[in-house]
């Protein structure tokens, strides 16, 4: 290759991979930062890809490149002053428009946000703490870096086998067994299983499908098989990743684990106090928490707390659909060990385009990826399913009297937006927030808690 094209190109990115080596962005960004001054940062400042007519969607120039990856290495963490408009925003706007109550709403995206770091904390427009009711309980173990515990793989969603004519992350096919690890998740959100297992794999009795038993698949481990430019900085697996019951929760022994001090040589991570998502455990672990509390001091209702950790899984699915829809990106097994094998497509899933892609989701002006417009589609489509089954059953959760708004208000086209692609798409982070503060008030819903205004306004 020419000097000037490794100079240009390669080195940038061999930088970058480099920088992001042990983190990565998993999936729809934290765009909306609230400063302690009371501010909304436009996540994208930095990265300039607004003010740099060359750093727009679709164009990979290595300037634009550099910032954008470097400021997602700075977003992970226990939790975060940002939140992405379209994890947090676009999810408690569309549950209020099929019916759910403001405070359900504010729970379920309070729990989808919340799986992007460890813990969701909930901050005025200000910048201020709110009590610690409206924020979520640890839930470690879902993380998109813990492959210890089975959370990346969910974040990223691969899906099974042959996949490629059974079902399309854009459009999810529940019937599809390929689609088997997002299905599952989907029946514990719906209530209809109280199991939830690593990578949605069991002890199953039917060749091909590792999604039909009853128990979680145990004794072997999933790992990876993928070339260095797409594994490099996306950790698929590693440490512990044995099968079995999948981890909500655990503490870290030793604690550097836990707050990423670990330095060569440190202990192996061995997962203390860990909760499994099984029976009755995780509605126990929310009603000892102090956090995710309603106003009437009870605790969230464990399938609100579900049912929003579904959401991220569903959209995260979607964001990663270039990738992920390659005939090539897979997982295989189990082989005779038990292990199971995510491969993922070298071309289409390499870590430049997947974290640029990511930067395409929102705040484009005219464009995102198809994956930002079908995430909206499907936040719609599955809490208007889940509202159907459960507003008899817990009237509580839902607005009496209530009737949906129409998918063109609350979605809409590229060329018709409505409310959450609209602010999706807008430039500006306040505006993005306020597009969402206006709706709400314009249908009398309630506002997001702690934003009945911008900071000061
Ligand atoms: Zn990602
Ligand atoms: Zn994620």
């Amino acid at each position: 290759m020419s000097s000037r094209l490794w100079k240009h190109y390669f080195l940038p990115l061999a930088v970058c991979l480099a920088l992001i080596a042990s983190r990565s962005s998993f999936a729809f960004v934290e765009d909306i930062c609230i400063t302690p001054e009371g501010t909304v940062e436009n996540f994208y400042l930095e990265a300039s890809i607004q003010s740099v007519p060359e750093c727009g969607y679709g164009k990979y120039f290595p300037r634009c490149i550099y910032k954008v990856l470097k400021r997602s290495a700075d977003t992970f963490g226990e939790t975060s002053l940002c939140r992405g408009i379209i994890h947090f925003e676009a999810v408690y706007f569309t549950a209020q428009a099929v019916g759910f109550t403001g405070e359900m709403a504010y729970f379920i995206a309070a729990f989808s946000q919340a799986i992007d770091f460890t813990q969701y904390r909930a901050l005025d427009s200000c910048g201020n703490n709110l009590p610690l009711r409206y924020w979520t309980p640890p839930l470690r173990g879902l993380l998109r870096t813990s492959t210890v515990s089975g959370g990346s793989i969910r974040h990223l969603g691969v899906p099974f086998g042959k996949h490629t004519k059974t079902t399309n992350a854009l459009s999810p096919n529940w019937r599809a067994k390929e689609e088997g690890t997002l299905t599952e998740g989907k029946q514990w959100a719906f209530g209809r299983s109280d199991q939830l297992c690593h990578g949605g794999f069991t002890q199953s009795e039917e060749a091909g499908n590792p999604f039909s038993g009853r128990k979680c698949a145990s004794g072997g481990e999933l790992t990876s098989d993928v070339s260095k430019l797409v594994s490099g900085p996306i950790p698929l697996s590693g440490g512990i990743t044995k099968l079995g019951p999948q981890i909500l929760h655990f503490d870290c022994e030793p604690s550097c684990w836990c707050n990423n001090s670990c330095t060569p040589g440190a202990p192996p991570l061995t997962p203390k106090n860990v909760i499994v998502a099984e029976g009755s455990n995780f509605g126990d672990y929310l009603a000892r928490s102090p956090f995710a509390r309603l106003e009437n001091g009870a605790p969230v209702p464990e399938l609100i707390a579900r049912l929003g950790i579904f959401m991220h899984w569903l959209s995260d699915r979607a964001s990663h659909a270039s990738c992920t829809n390659a005939e090539a990106s897979r997982v295989t097994g189990p082989d005779p060990d038990g292990n199971f094998i995510i491969t993922l497509d070298t071309y289409a899933c390499n870590a430049l385009t997947h974290g640029m892609e990511h930067y395409w989701e929102q705040g484009m002006g005219d464009k995102t990826t198809p994956g930002s417009e079908a995430a909206l589609r499907l936040y719609y489509q599955e809490l208007s399913e889940f509202a159907q089954e459960y507003r008899d059953l817990h009237p509580s959760w839902f607005r009496a009297g209530f009737e949906s708004l129409p998918y063109d208000q609350v979605v809409g086209t590229q060329s018709q937006p409505g409310v959450t692609l609209r602010a999706t798409l807008d430039k500006n982070a306040s505006k993005r927030v306020a597009i969402i503060m206006s709706a709400l008030e314009d249908h009398s819903f309630e506002a997001i808690p702690g934003f009945d205004t911008l900071c000061n306004r």
